[in-house]
């Protein structure tokens, strides 16, 4: 890249996460000459995706990483169910049935899958998980688009496209403390959502943003969604809409990754900085209420809760990576946790009171139920009566954003005029607005990113070599 001014490629790749990879493999392989801009630096790079761990896709048998046969028609059920039915359904059963089998292509392109797992999540027949994890997948997917002569550059900040009457024309990109430009027959924006962007979550939520925790890359900072959208693409999904967690309070503003999730909500009970409880903390199991948990206490003053727990359970569940706060009785962790040790102590005594009694099973929806209670706990409702005490502090920890790009079956941006930009592609959580309306199933992300931007790499290199759509 010895003259900036002169840079020009046939497919240009703005991202560095799995579906910008996906995208670039898929056009070099088609013969496209191609280019990758990354924002990060090469020790960050891959967005959200390197904190993945395994992907959904349809299969018709078991094999060494899934247990069991996951057909079209329980994919489909399954997308239903998460997302209401707000999923474009033309879309969603390409997902699908484009998903048959990626394993293969996975392997093909440098992913070692691991055994099934049994864990809290419950996936091991329709989820294959990588070995590594998505570090590990992201560095195998670097190095293979190395190989096929992918050209990447870290630390490219796409600034701005130029499009006119709805083609695109060049990037601007900032590298090494310079504006530079790329000329590019096409192009596939594959930058991730905009939950890094303090000021845009800001715009959505208010000041409660200030308190949220963003799981992921801090470099998913929305920039090419806003340009796309402010160059006329017709957006999709809520702006105010993001998958969110409840993590620990203690996690780091970004990046945090897996490992601060905390999996203890159900086994205890769940208060406020009031120490008022606010939600059914028994409603069903984790991995089906786990994601409606960041907003809860995204509702609650100062955006912070305290999941509490006694000794009885808190070897139930996958501990975080911060140890919990610990007191021999209720009001000593009460005031561990800055929170009125009064107040606590009536809201435990009023909740270990209206307990009836019942057989405790975490692993079904048991009996162990509160009566006369508001909220209820409806199933794992035991006495906190066995010191030592349990205290974790929660805060909403971001996914990842909604709001993105509308795109056809053939990865193209659709314009605020219902027209397909031509030689404009969008892959991965910018464009999974499409598919996920609402909701969100584990896995999913990267089954949307991978088939888009397999779709995408396509797309974008046939328009390159053949001119035309
Ligand atoms: C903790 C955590 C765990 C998850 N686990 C799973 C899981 O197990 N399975 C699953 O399917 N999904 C999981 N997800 C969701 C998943 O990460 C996303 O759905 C998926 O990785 C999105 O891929 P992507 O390529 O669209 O975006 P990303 O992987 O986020 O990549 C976006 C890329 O764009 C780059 N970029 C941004 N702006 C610019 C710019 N201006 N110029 C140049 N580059 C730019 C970023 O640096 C980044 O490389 C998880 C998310 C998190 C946070």
């Amino acid at each position: 890249m010895s003259n900036p001014e002169q840079i020009k490629t046939d497919v240009l790749v703005v991202g560095g996460g799995n579906a910008a990879l996906c995208a670039a493999m898929t056009a070099r392989e088609a013969g496209a000459k191609v280019l990758l801009l990354e924002s990060a630096p090469k020790d960050f790079r891959g967005g959200n995706s390197r904190h993945t761990r395994n992907i959904r896709y349809l299969h018709h048998r078991g094999n060494d990483c899934l247990t069991g046969p996951y057909l079209e028609d329980e994919f489909w059920e399954d997308l239903l169910q998460v997302t209401g039915g707000q999923t474009h359904a033309q879309l969603a059963r390409l997902t699908i049935r484009e998903s048959a089998d990626i394993g293969q292509w996975m392997n093909a392109h440098g992913c070692h899958f691991q055994p099934p797992l049994r864990g809290t999540l419950h996936l091991a027949r329709t989820n294959a998980h990588f070995l590594g994890g998505g570090k590990a997948l992201m560095n195998a997917y670097y190095a293979t688009a190395g190989k096929l002569g992918v050209e990447i550059m870290y630390e490219a900040d796409v600034r701005d496209l130029e499009i006119r009457d709805g083609k695109f024309e060049a990037a601007i990109f900032e590298f090494e403390g310079a504006s530079q430009k790329v000329r590019a027959k096409s192009v596939v924006v594959a930058s991730g959502g905009f939950q890094a962007n303090l000021t845009w979550l800001k715009e959505c939520w208010g000041e409660a943003a200030d308190n949220f925790i963003i799981r992921g890359s801090p470099y998913d900072r929305g920039r090419p969604l806003r340009v796309l959208l402010d160059h006329g693409a017709k957006p999709v999904g809520d702006p105010r809409q993001c998958h969110a967690v409840a993590i620990d309070a203690r996690a780091p503003k970004f990046d945090g990754g897996i490992v601060t999730r905390l999996d203890c909500v159900s086994f205890g009970i769940v208060v406020n900085k009031n120490a008022r409880r606010f939600y059914d903390e028994g409603e069903d199991f984790w991995p089906k209420r786990y994601a409606i948990w960041g907003r809860l206490v995204a509702h609650q003053p100062d955006q912070i809760a305290f999941s509490i727990l006694d000794s009885k359970s808190i070897d139930l569940f996958m501990p975080s990576v911060f140890p919990p706060v610990e007191a021999d009785t209720i009001g000593e962790l009460a005031t561990k946790l800055e929170l009125d040790p009064t107040a606590l102590e009536a809201v435990v005594t009023e909740f270990n009171k209206s307990i009836r009694p019942g057989t405790f099973d975490p692993s079904i929806l048991d009996d162990c139920a509160t009566k006369a209670l508001e909220p209820p706990k409806s199933h794992w409702a035991r006495p906190l009566d066995t010191p030592p005490f349990y205290g974790y502090p929660l805060r909403p920890g971001i996914t990842f954003t909604y709001l993105g790009i509308t795109v056809n079956a053939k990865a193209q941006v659709i314009m605020q005029d219902g027209q397909a930009a031509p030689n404009i592609h969008a892959a991965g959580e910018i464009m999974a607005g499409n598919i996920l309306g609402q909701g969100y199933m584990a896995g999913f992300g990267l089954t949307i990113g991978t088939v888009f931007g397999r779709i995408a790499g396509k797309e974008a290199a046939r328009f390159a070599i053949d001119g035309f759509a």
